[in-house]
């Protein structure tokens, strides 16, 4: 794609009002594929402005007119399918199967459940005497990661405009085309002017302003629990609405009587999916101490099945990692690991590739639930491998993070699992293999955040209730 010198805002490409710009580099080769405008404060202004004008109109749009609207959204995310895989690719790193399939293949079907959902949901409701109204929020200042650049953006703005709300998004500076393409795809949709507002920029210069301007009524983040911090903290001193998506150090929890080998297979892979560098990703695996080195053999094997290389190939299962400063970070973390005991199983800290930000598929056996690696959200291809005495001493290491965002229970049976699962504190648990479901409410219990994306709840974290007593 080509990029666009201009932010998009109240329905058009305006240029920028600072100099600045934002360098978009290929992690594969590290060449510089685009330029962008990075915003400054008075970008974020003029786009605040122009979703504070759109918001009453907007608001007043029957549901099923909106609903409309994001289908017809849908559709042109269907129709441009491969060049957004393709951007994907480009800037992030993403393997093009895994891009195809999941970072254009989920947020289509996100957006096809808010066309539905907003059609569908209701927005009134009776309670004694009383008529509850289910009301837009307001102007939703949206601040996303670059991890899944399209679905993290599709599963904030099509909830905010299912329920009535205007967009301000500032996407991650290293993924600004895929942004820029949602935009295209926004305009082409004929969502009216000024409902979708996008301002390219860095974290603390445009994120920032959009995070304290006060025509913002909900900030809703997806990132770093550091940056979550401070995010949380601008819109509890301003009183506003606020949604913080944070980091994970998920647990896969392998139970006695469960299928070892798949639940192992299947581990691994959700390690190394999109290189790592998912919140949810099952990062720490528990394996029972008497099935423990059999467990470890068979990760071996398992990530000897992901390659690394050129993620435009079609054998490359494992792509480069985003940048250089991640690369670094990730592998720092695996040197942790080796300093602080952990046994080598796969992998290293040491580059596989002379150029692009690679890092090896790497996994540790004999990891202690103290280590850094068992703690530490890592964000690259790195398992950690645990062992169990039993279930209690299972759980206490399952819970022994101040993350609790996924995780993953494998056992002999349904009921086995699930008894386990409720006893985790963690927003979301997939049972001997479920699949990720787009309707299910996607959040965090603990440091992993505040608030629900996806389905019916992440629409209510849009809405506020007026009551009409009778
Ligand atoms: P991050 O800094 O938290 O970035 C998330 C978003 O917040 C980006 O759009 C970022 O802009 C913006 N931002 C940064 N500082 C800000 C500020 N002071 N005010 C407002 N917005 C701000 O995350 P990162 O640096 O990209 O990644 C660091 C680590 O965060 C990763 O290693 C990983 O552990 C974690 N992470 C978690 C998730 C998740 O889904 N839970 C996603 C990504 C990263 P810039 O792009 O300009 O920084
Ligand atoms: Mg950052």
């Amino acid at each position: 794609m080509k990029a666009h010198d201009g932010m998009y805002i109240g329905g058009e490409w305006r240029p920028a009002a600072g100099p600045d710009r934002i360098e978009v580099v290929n992690p594969a080769d590290e060449r510089v594929i685009a330029g962008v405008p990075a915003g400054t404060a008075e970008d974020v202004d003029a786009a605040v402005r122009a979703a504070r004008a759109a918001f009453p109109g907007w608001a007043a749009t029957p549901p099923a007119e909106r609903a409309a609207l994001i289908g017809a959204l849908r559709d042109v995310l269907v129709a441009r399918k491969g060049e957004i895989a393709e951007t994907v690719t480009a800037e992030l790193g993403s393997p093009l199967g895994f891009a195809e399939a999941v970072h254009v293949g989920a947020p289509i079907a996100v957006a096809s459940s808010y066309a539905e959902l907003a059609a569908s949901y209701t927005f009134e409701e009776r309670l004694g005497n009383s008529t509850v109204f289910l009301e837009p929020v307001g102007v939703v200042g949206a601040i996303t990661p670059w991890n899944y650049p399209l679905h993290q953006v599709v599963a904030k703005v099509a909830p905010a405009l299912a329920a009535g709300c205007t967009v301000v998004l500032k996407p991650a500076e290293d993924t600004p085309l895929t942004a820029q393409l949602f935009a295209e795809a926004v305009h082409e949709a004929g969502i009216p002017a000024g409902v979708f507002n996008l301002v390219t920029g860095t974290g603390p210069v445009a994120g920032q302003a959009l995070a304290e301007h006060e025509g913002v009524d909900l900030v809703s983040f997806t990132g770093s629990t550091a940056v979550g911090r401070k995010i949380g903290a601008i819109a509890g001193a301003a009183v506003k609405r606020v949604a913080l998506e944070l980091g994970g150090k998920s647990a896969n929890v392998i139970l006695p009587g469960a299928d070892l080998a798949k639940a192992v297979a299947a581990g691994v892979g959700h390690v190394m999916n999109n290189t790592g560098q998912s919140c949810n990703a099952l990062t720490r695996m528990l394996v029972h101490r008497d099935q423990y080195e059999e467990a470890v053999a068979l990760a071996a094997a398992a990530v000897a099945k992901y390659p690394s290389g050129d993620p435009r190939e079609p054998g490359t299962r494992l792509g480069p990692v985003v940048n250089a400063g991640q690369r670094d970070r990730v592998r720092g973390y695996i040197a942790k690991g080796v300093e602080e005991g952990a046994r080598l199983v796969a992998g290293g800290p040491d580059a596989p590739h002379e150029r692009g930000y690679f890092v090896a598929p790497t996994v540790f056996a004999d990891v202690t639930p103290d280590m850094t690696i068992a703690q530490e959200e890592i964000f690259g291809p790195v398992l950690a491998i645990l062992s169990y005495e039993d279930e209690d001493d299972a759980l206490r290491i399952a819970n022994g993070t101040v993350y609790g965002l996924g995780g993953a229970v494998w056992a002999a049976d349904t009921e086995t699992a699930v008894a386990f699962a409720r006893r985790m504190d963690t927003g979301q648990v997939d049972i001997n293999g479920g699949r990720f479901n787009v309707l299910a409410p996607f959040g965090g219990y603990k440091q992993s955040g505040v608030g629900r994306e996806l389905g019916p709840h992440g629409l209510g974290e849009y809405l506020q209730t007026k009551s009409l007593q009778f």
